[in-house]
C-alpha cells in the first residue's frame, strides 16, 4: 500500500485485513511498539521518527522478513508502510521470491500532499483497539469515547504535528516517490483516488482486489 503520510493507509489496510482475512503489516506500527518497550533501539528509534525522517533500511527489512514468517501471515499479508525505498522494494523482492511468494497487488492512494499536514494533524487513535479517528473529518459519536471501545484514551502520535509532518512528506518525495516508476515499469501500480471519503476509496480497492 503506497502513498504520502496521511493517504489512509493505516485505515484502508484495517479495513481489507476486516474483510479479507489478510494481516495488516505496519511498519510504523512495529516501530511504535519497540519506542513503548523503552528498548535502547527504541530510544534511538523515537528521535529518528520524531524528526520526521525514515529509519535505517536494515533495521526495518530484518524487521519485515521475520513478521511475514509468523503463522498469523500464512493466508496473505498488506504491507502498510512498507516498502518506503527503492533499497527495501529490492529486499522485499528477494523475501518473496526466496519464500516462493508472489504480490498480487501494489496499489497508490493518490492525494493532494497540501491537504496531508491539516488531515494528518487532527489524527487521533484508541488506545485499545487501534481504531483511528479525525478531530474535524471524523470525530468519535461521543467525545472523548471510542465507538467500539466505549470511554478510552484517545492518543495523538508525536510525529502528527505540523513541522514533523512537512518532514515526512519531504522523506515521501525524496526517498518514497522513487518507488513509483519502480513499480510502474512493471506494470502492477494500481492507483485510487485517495482524496474520495474512507468509504468510497475502501470500495475502489475493493474494486482492484476483486478484479483479479
Ligand atoms: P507511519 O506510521 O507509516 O507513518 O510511520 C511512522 C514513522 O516510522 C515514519 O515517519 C518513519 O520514521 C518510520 N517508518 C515507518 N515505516 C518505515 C519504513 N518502511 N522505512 C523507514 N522508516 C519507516
Amino acid at each position: 500500500m503506497l502513498g504520502p503520510p496521511g493517504a489512509g493507509k493505516g485505515t484502508q489496510s484495517q479495513r481489507i485485513e476486516a474483510a479479507r482475512g489478510l494481516k495488516q503489516l505496519s511498519t510504523g506500527d512495529m516501530l511504535r511498539a519497540e519506542v513503548a518497550s523503552g528498548s535502547d533501539l527504541g530510544i534511538s528509534l523515537k528521535k529518528t521518527m520524531d524528526a520526521g525522517q525514515l529509519v535505517t533500511d536494515s533495521v526495518i527489512v530484518a524487521m519485515i522478513s521475520s513478521r511475514i514468517d509468523q503463522p498469523d501471515c500464512a493466508n496473505g499479508f498488506i504491507l502498510d508502510g512498507f516498502p518506503r525505498t527503492v533499497a527495501q522494494a529490492e529486499a522485499l523482492d528477494t523475501m518473496l521470491e526466496e519464500r516462493k511468494m508472489r504480490m498480487d497487488h501494489v496499489i497508490q492512494i493518490v492525494v493532494d500532499q497540501e491537504a496531508m499536514v491539516q488531515r494528518i494533524s487532527g489524527r487521533i487513535t484508541c488506545e485499545q483497539c487501534g481504531t483511528g479517528y479525525h478531530d474535524t473529518f471524523d470525530p468519535p459519536k461521543t467525545a472523548g469515547e471510542c465507538d467500539k471501545c466505549g470511554p478510552t484514551n484517545l492518543i495523538r502520535r508525536s510525529d502528527d504535528n505540523p513541522d514533523t509532518v512537512r518532514a515526512r512528506l519531504k522523506a515521501y518525495d525524496e526517498q518514497t516517490a522513487p518507488l513509483l516508476p519502480y513499480y510502474q515499469d512493471r506494470g502492477v501500480l494500481q492507483d485510487v483516488n485517495g482524496m474520495a471519503s474512507a468509504d468510497q476509496v475502501a470500495t475502489e480497492i475493493a474494486g482492484l482486489l476483486d478484479a483479479a
